[in-house]
């Protein structure tokens, strides 16, 4: 793997941490306060086209490899992780794998828009019973006529509330993940209800929602893959999700040092800086090796993915690490920070609670561990 960037992946991070310095980190108090982000940044996005990297350009896509794209990603997250978070998502989880799945008429319908910031994606697996065993999930779509009907729930979905389609997963068939397919529905379709999800450790700027779904009515076209082959789509699209949550980990343990290190600077005790302190300066080497460690395990899963490598199991490994070092690295900075660590008027609460929820989504750090033990041993133990 070569460490050295191009040209084109220094020009992009720079944009990015430009772009984050200029319009998001500013706001990331104020938004987390307010609940919501300023739903102008979307469009601001998609012009500089952080919604549509390793996308190509005939259906908007700003091109690009896996690397820019989790260099944006890193930056983002560094910024606010509920703006990063919604691009891991439109771009991450829906536009790419539409990329991937989709016909010619479902990409020119919807990638041009979603790579402009002009409409936002979601992806809806989880329901209120499933979890980790998404492949149990219980949302059934009934074949009628040419139309499916589709009937169900869907818990926790990030951007739920603004989005304007949702890849959702629902059951076709019999039980275990051969029943399940995928499906495109615009979310303004009758009988899909949006229900915001209020009260949130972190990641308060972004719409969290609960979709119900009664009697909606989609037509044939509206599959995406084939029939039966939606646990194939959606676990295609979270093992490329995992890199971008790792990139997104790394930023905040990169935010999490810079923010110790400008404090220790500062704050005198005992008649001098706190950086002069050797327990002061572990917590910030620990929290310095956590963000290179990371870092490191994030580029090669893009590496992997660019080279056209097998990646599933590295960006397993990348995303459990880093979303278990941004948590110990935000962790660590509010020491650095002691009693004014715990105020919002400094950003390093804000950037604990935004971690905490890391280790849990897009498979938790146990299912990562179980996903890593079957690829080494050959067993499932799930
Ligand atoms: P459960 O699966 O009930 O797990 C509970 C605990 O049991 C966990 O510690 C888990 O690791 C452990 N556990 C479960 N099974 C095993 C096992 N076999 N062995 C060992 N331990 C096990 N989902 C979407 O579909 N789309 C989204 O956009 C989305 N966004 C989210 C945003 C937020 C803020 C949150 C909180 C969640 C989001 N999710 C989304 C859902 C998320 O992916 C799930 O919460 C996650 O998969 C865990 O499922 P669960 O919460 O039902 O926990």
């Amino acid at each position: 793997m070569n460490l050295e960037l191009t040209e084109e992946q220094t020009a992009v991070r720079r944009l990015a941490a430009d772009f984050t310095a200029r319009e998001i980190a500013p706001h990331a108090r104020d938004w987390d306060r307010a609940e919501r982000v300023d739903p102008g940044i979307v469009r601001k996005l998609g012009d500089l086209g952080f919604l549509g990297l390793t996308l190509p350009e005939e259906y908007g896509g700003s091109g690009g490899d896996h690397l820019a794209y989790a260099l944006v990603t890193e930056e983002l997250g560094r910024g606010d992780s509920a703006v990063r978070g919604l691009v891991s998502v439109s771009l991450g989880l829906v536009a790419k794998t539409l990329a991937a799945w989709g016909d010619e008429e479902q990409k020119r319908a919807w990638l041009p828009r979603l790579t402009a910031g002009e409409a936002l994606g979601c992806f809806g697996l989880t329901e209120p019973g499933t979890g980790s065993d998404a492949a149990a999930l219980t949302t059934r779509a009934v074949r009628d006529g040419d139309d499916w009907v589709v009937d169900g729930g869907k818990m926790f979905i990030t951007n739920g509330t603004v989005a304007d389609v949702v890849l959702l997963f629902a059951r076709t068939g019999g039980p275990g993940h051969k029943g399940i397919s995928a499906f495109l529905i615009p979310t303004d379709t009758p009988g899909l209800t949006r229900r915001p999800i209020h009260g949130k450790l972190g990641l308060r700027g972004q719409a969290t929602a609960e979709l119900v779904l009664e009697g909606v009515r989609v037509p044939a076209a509206a599959l995406l893959g084939p029939e039966g082959k939606g646990f194939s789509v959606a676990m295609s699209a979270l093992a490329k999700g995992r890199m971008s949550v790792a990139a997104g980990c790394v930023g905040i343990a990169q935010a999490a040092l810079d923010a110790a290190l400008e404090y220790a600077g500062q704050r005198e005790q005992f008649g001098a800086p706190i950086a002069g302190r050797q327990l002061v300066q572990e917590l910030i080497s620990d929290i310095a090796v956590d963000v290179d460690a990371a870092r490191l395990l994030t580029w090669r899963v893009a590496d992997l993915i660019d080279r056209g490598e097998p990646f599933a199991t590295e960006a397993s490994k990348a995303k459990l690490f880093a979303s278990e070092a941004a948590v110990r690295a935000a962790s660590n900075a509010l020491q650095v920070f002691g009693g004014y660590g715990y105020i919002d008027e400094y950003p390093v609460g804000k950037l604990l609670r935004d971690a905490r929820v890391m280790t849990l989504y897009e498979g938790t750090s146990q299912i990562q561990k179980l996903l890593i033990g079957r690829a080494l041993t050959g067993v499932s133990a799930f």
